[in-house]
């Protein structure tokens, strides 16, 4: 159960595309565990979504993309066998949508004239990258109740006793990664 993964239809999928995407997830090995209602990021949250990339060139017309429209949630969990996020990941394939056979390629990113180029932005799908990541992007947008509901009880004490998160969403100092994987490791040992 604890072997799932956090993904975010950006708001460039149309609701067609999004039926299209939520069936090649599942043909691929991943059970579609929950799909959040279609909301909108606050500039704050989408802030602390892409905080990694604050400075970079992309980061403000990133953000301001991701809150121009409603994105949908999903967890995912990986069916047939372990390791959901880095599988995840690689079916969303490369930024570009350069990668053959990933969602990203076949889904295209839109192509939006930029400063005489191509924005690859609008590439459609996120998939957070390691499990304490997987556990911040969640508890941004998913609220108390949904957590509840969607995660074991150990994971939401995890999340909810914010044992991990600052409230800008950085982990604490007091339990770092290499800890916090260590607690999803023994919790998954549980299963
Ligand atoms: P990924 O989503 O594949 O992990 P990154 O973490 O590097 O990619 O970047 C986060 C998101 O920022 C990308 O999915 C894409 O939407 C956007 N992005 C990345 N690089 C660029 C860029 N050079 N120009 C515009 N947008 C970018
Ligand atoms: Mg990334």
């Amino acid at each position: 159960r604890q072997d799932f993964t956090f993904a975010i239809l950006k708001p460039d999928v149309t609701d067609k595309m999004r039926e299209q995407i939520l069936e090649d997830i599942r043909t691929n090995g991943f059970e579609i565990v929950y799909i959040g209602s279609p909301r909108r990021y606050t500039e704050e949250e989408a802030k602390k979504h892409y905080m990694e990339h604050k400075g970079k060139p992309f980061y403000e017309g990133l953000v301001q993309y991701i809150i121009s429209g409603e994105i949908v949630p999903l967890i995912l969990r990986k069916t047939d066998s372990r390791n959901a996020v880095e599988k995840f990941k690689k079916l969303v394939g490369k930024s570009d949508g350069s990668e053959l056979n990933t969602l990203r390629n076949r889904y295209g990113v839109s192509i939006v004239p930029y400063k005489g180029g191509i924005n690859i932005q609008y590439n459609k799908i996120h998939a957070s990258d390691s499990m304490p990541i997987v556990l911040r992007e969640a508890s941004l947008v998913f609220t108390d109740e949904e957590l509840k509901n969607i995660f074991d009880e150990d994971i939401c004490l995890l999340i909810k006793e914010k044992l991990f998160l600052q409230d800008d969403g950085i982990l604490k100092g007091t339990i770092g990664i290499d800890d916090l994987l260590k607690s999803l490791t023994l919790l998954q040992k549980e299963i």
